[in-house]
């Protein structure tokens, strides 16, 4: 299943009275529909999501190699 984004910034559309779209992109909310995806590709939204996407995978190979078996020195 893939992750929803929903805590991008909107504004509200002018012309429609309960109709949102992103702050950067102007894609409507309706549109994108919770995905990154349906963001425009230069969206500095989706821009910052998929590298945070990307470091916290990065980040959690870290943690599986930190997390390996060692064997600590004893004094
Ligand atoms: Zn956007």
């Amino acid at each position: 299943m893939k992750p929803f984004y929903i805590d991008y910034p909107q504004e509200k559309i002018e012309e429609h009275q309960h109709a949102y779209r992103c702050l950067h992109c102007k894609i409507s909310t309706t549109i994108i529909f919770g995905l990154l995806e349906n963001h425009a590709e230069d969206c500095s939204y989706r821009i910052l999501q998929s590298k945070s996407t990307q470091l916290k995978a990065r980040a959690t190979s870290n943690k599986v190699h930190f997390d390996e078996p060692h064997i600590d020195e004893v004094d």
